[in-house]
């Protein structure tokens, strides 16, 4: 790559710094749930168009994409994602979200850092607009709806997006986390897990509480399902192999003095690899069905498929170019990860293409407090993660490494001295 023509792009970081903030305190004041990014998705689109992309909005519903071909050559995407989360803010900040809720009672807030990603996937967007000269090829700016609840990526594929818009190169992505800002963090392979949500009802014979004999307790039957289902990870898995199994929500009967007729169950499900995934799920529903079985259950258990993330596994030879470009930029700040148990639908997008791909996570909280929690131990307690109602990156230096991750990310591509187009 050459240096010099990424280092005509990132001159003018300092001439957008400030749009960047902007646009960070302003999305991050504006939250809006999936598939309600009506302001968010005209916003950004709004920007696109007034640096020459040619944009198409409304894909899967609020997905937008902007493409600004220059030249002939590879062509790069880059996402990020426009939705928040049903979350009450509780951050202090002056740009904090007093948003109440998008029809229903719910708060909203950006606490996942979608606001980050699109304030500097925007800024990297207008720094390479503003300097044409210094690459060539195509720059696909993708921003998808509904990202926290596994359907949007594959709802712009539902709506023709491998027709819409040019077939990438390659597809690059970045999420922030609760490491130091600065920090940039890649992983060839497998990297984020794949998430799966089911939900179980299990059926019982509700009666008066007085009358166990007469009923058949589907509060105690969720109960060994819930301990049995422990067993999964702890008893059927190697050491090696890693998956998470929770159940997160438990609900059955309203009264003390009742045994009611059914209990529910929502089991999140986290693993790295197919075959381990395919193990895990196999398992659940033989517990579930076992243990209903076990308890005389008067019907088969319901068990629902909700929603399912593929696991995000790294293209090789992509990561390592991504990682090269990363230390030669960054320096000691530019790390190998960990692979990390949240989850991500990115990966379906270069998987319609047929494109290889990565996924970069970047830090967003104070280097200052973050060291100091480290030093006293208080990581959990003190630095607050994503999804969290304190969650709240630090504008900088956050937006200015996103931004420039991206444009050095897509300079390992574009960069117009670069003699390994492919
Ligand atoms: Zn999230
Ligand atoms: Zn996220």
């Amino acid at each position: 790559m050459s240096d010099d023509a990424m280092s005509t792009v990132l001159a003018k970081l300092g001439e957008v710094r400030g749009d960047v903030e902007g646009w960070y305190r302003d999305l991050h004041a504006h939250p809006e749930l999936g598939f309600n990014e009506i302001r968010t998705s005209a916003l950004v689109a709004r920007h696109l168009r007034r640096w020459g992309f040619s944009v198409d909005d409304q894909i899967g519903g609020t997905g937008v994409v902007g493409v600004l071909t220059n030249g002939a050559g590879p062509a790069v995407l880059l996402r990020a994602e426009l939705d928040a989360l049903p979350i009450k803010e509780r951050t202090g900040l002056p740009y904090a979200s007093q948003v109440t809720g998008d029809g229903s009672a719910k708060a909203v807030m950006h606490a996942c850092g979608h606001d980050v990603h699109m304030a500097c996937l925007l800024g990297a967007a207008q720094l390479m607009a503003a300097t044409p000269g210094a690459w060539r090829g195509t720059l696909i700016a993708l921003f998808q709806p509904s990202e926290e609840n596994g359907a949007g990526a594959r709802a712009m594929i539902a709506d023709g997006l491998t027709d819409r818009i040019p077939r990438p190169s390659v597809a690059l992505a970045q999420h922030v986390l609760n490491a130091p800002a600065g920090y940039v963090g890649t992983r060839p392979g497998p990297f984020l897990s794949a998430a799966d949500t089911l939900r179980v009802v299990l059926h019982g014979r509700g009666a008066h509480g007085s009358k166990p004999e007469a009923s058949i307790d589907p509060v105690v039957l969720a109960a060994m399902v819930v301990l049995r289902l422990q067993t999964i990870v702890a008893r059927e898995l190697a050491a090696a192999d890693r998956a998470v199994v929770t159940v997160g929500s438990i609900h059955a009967g309203e009264g003390a003095n009742v045994i009611p007729n059914s209990a529910e169950l929502l089991i999140n499900v986290r693993t790295f690899d197919e075959d381990v995934r395919a193990r895990v799920l196999e398992a659940v529903t033989r517990m579930v069905r076992a243990e209903c079985q076990a308890s005389r259950s008067p019907r088969e258990p319901e068990i629902e498929h909700l929603a399912s993330f593929p696991a995000t596994v790294n293209d090789h030879e992509v990561t390592e170019r991504v990682a090269a470009a990363f230390h030669a930029h960054f320096g000691e700040a530019a790390e190998t990860s960990d692979p990390l148990t949240p989850s991500d639908d990115f990966s379906q997008i270069p998987r319609v293409f047929g494109a290889p791909s990565t996924l970069w996570v970047i830090g967003s909280s104070d280097p200052t407090a973050y060291a100091a929690a480290e030093r006293k131990g208080t990581l959990a307690e003190d630095i607050p993660v994503n999804h969290s109602p304190r969650f709240a990156p630090v504008l900088q230096p956050t937006l200015d490494t996103g931004v420039r991750a991206l444009v050095v990310a897509a300079m390992a591509w574009l960069a117009a001295s670069d003699t390994r187009l492919s």
